[in-house]
């Protein structure tokens, strides 16, 4: 069967989004595909891709074209990093993590509102992190959580940074940090403390941590059900001096950016989209008996198997209809329509990646679930994606169910 792009053929692209959605398609299977099963195996971190991601230039992705990037936007970002997703669930994971630092520090800040200062400062700080991934290949993780509420929105981060001369100490321990061991600088959300004052949501810094730093370490096992080549280890933060320009935000930023920009969250859905188209490319290959190493009985012309791939098809188009839409939603302070359309996005895209993935292991058999083959991969993968913070498939409902019936400042 001929590859389709993940957006379907005749959906109108623009010749920079084909390119890059190609050039994804391209690396995803002819390097990634193959080499999954080894990171899956081995929960190690998939440095090859990252290097392929260097030299062909998606890891600069949306670093805007001023500084040597591709400028791309947030449905460029979205159908990308889906691309990648159909064929290494957990290189495109962390490729969010990366891509989505660049992203808000570049043309997310670019819609917040700051001072004349910050603005000139924050120039400073944004040449500075995007040189170093487009000159050096850098990458970028993005730890939030710490295993309380922070990550959901609810309470200041706990891991804090202190005002000190030329810049900030951070102390604090982070909780499944995707990219430990494999990044060089780790974008940490951390609450500005200020004397005797109660932590605020509202102080909550983004600082860029380089690897290296004295008083950063990395510890714990990583040995997870699925996404296991995200290595998404602790990190400890032991009074961590960093510069200025480790700010990916300025002061205040961030909480500006968490209110006004909301598909902000909605940037690890790609991925399992990808996981569930894969899902369903594998079924009907598998049914088509093309599958190396499994046919060539074909399993096409039983009628229970075409309903259940037809099951499977509708689902899989419900949740690509959705995605695109909410995809192109993305904006600062939109309507409460799109921001609800986010939350069902999410929602939808999470759950049913797990389902196409249950689906398609009960549509093509036993057989299918070997570990010789990549569906049972897909399946392990796909159960990681409802349980990410901040929008878990359980707070997505939870605030659908909120916003739809409450607008702001009403309560009974
Ligand atoms: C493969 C994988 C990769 C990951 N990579 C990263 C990463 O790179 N960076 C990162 O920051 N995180 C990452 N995570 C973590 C993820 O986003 C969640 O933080 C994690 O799954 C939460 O686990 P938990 O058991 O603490 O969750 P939960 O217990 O569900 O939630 C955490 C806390 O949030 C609060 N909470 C839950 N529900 C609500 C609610 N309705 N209202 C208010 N508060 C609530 C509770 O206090 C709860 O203790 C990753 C997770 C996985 C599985």
């Amino acid at each position: 069967m001929a590859y389709q792009l993940i957006c379907g053929e005749g959906y109108p692209l623009t010749e920079k989004q084909r390119q890059l959605m190609e050039l994804a398609a391209e690396l995803g299977r002819t390097r990634f595909a193959g080499r999954a099963e080894k990171y899956d195996r081995e929960a190690s971190f998939p440095f090859e891709n990252y290097q392929d991601m260097h030299e062909s230039g998606l890891l600069r992705l949306c670093v805007p074209e001023a500084h040597g990037g591709h400028g791309a936007d947030y449905p460029t970002y979205a159908m990308v990093s889906a691309e990648i997703g159909r064929h290494c669930g957990a290189t495109a994971l962390t490729f969010n993590m990366h891509v989505c630092t660049m992203m808000w520090s570049g043309l997310l800040s670019e819609d917040l509102d700051m001072t004349a200062e910050q603005r000139a400062a924050h120039r400073q700080h944004q040449a500075v992190h995007f040189a170093r991934v487009v000159r050096d290949g850098a990458i970028y993780a993005q730890p939030f959580s710490e295993g309380g509420a922070a990550a959901a929105g609810a309470q200041p981060f706990g891991t804090t940074a202190t005002k000190v001369a030329g810049g900030w100490r951070v102390n604090g321990r982070k909780i499944f940090a995707s990219l430990a061991g494999g990044a060089n600088y780790y974008g940490v959300l951390c609450t500005e403390k200020k004397g005797g004052e109660e932590l605020s949501r509202r102080d909550t810094l983004y600082l860029a941590v380089p690897a290296d730093a004295p008083g950063f370490s990395i510890y714990g096992d990583w040995d997870p059900l699925g996404m296991r080549g995200t290595v998404s280890k602790n990190l400890l933060f032991e009074d961590v001096f960093v510069p200025e320009e480790a700010a990916l935000m300025p002061q205040g930023i961030y909480f500006q950016a968490a209110s006004r920009w909301p598909h902000m969250f909605m940037t690890l859905s790609p991925t399992y989209m990808g996981v569930a188209q894969a899902a369903y490319d594998f079924t009907v290959a598998y049914l088509r008996g093309e599958i190396p190493g499994t046919g060539p009985v074909k399993r096409r012309q039983f009628a229970t198997k075409q309903i259940a791939l037809a099951e499977m098809h509708v689902k899989m188009e419900q949740t690509r209809a959705l995605f695109l839409r909410a995809i192109h939603d993305a904006r600062i302070d939109p309507p409460k329509s799109a921001r609800l359309r986010a939350y069902a996005a999410q929602y939808t895209i999470m759950e049913n990646a797990v389902d196409m993935a249950r689906l398609a292991i009960r549509t093509c058999g036993g057989q299918s679930m070997l570990k010789s083959l990549p569906l049972e991969r897909l399946y392990r993968d796909a159960r990681c994606g409802a349980l990410m913070l901040p929008w878990t498939a359980e707070l997505c409902m939870d605030r659908i169910g909120r916003e739809a019936l409450y607008e702001p400042g009403e309560t009974d």
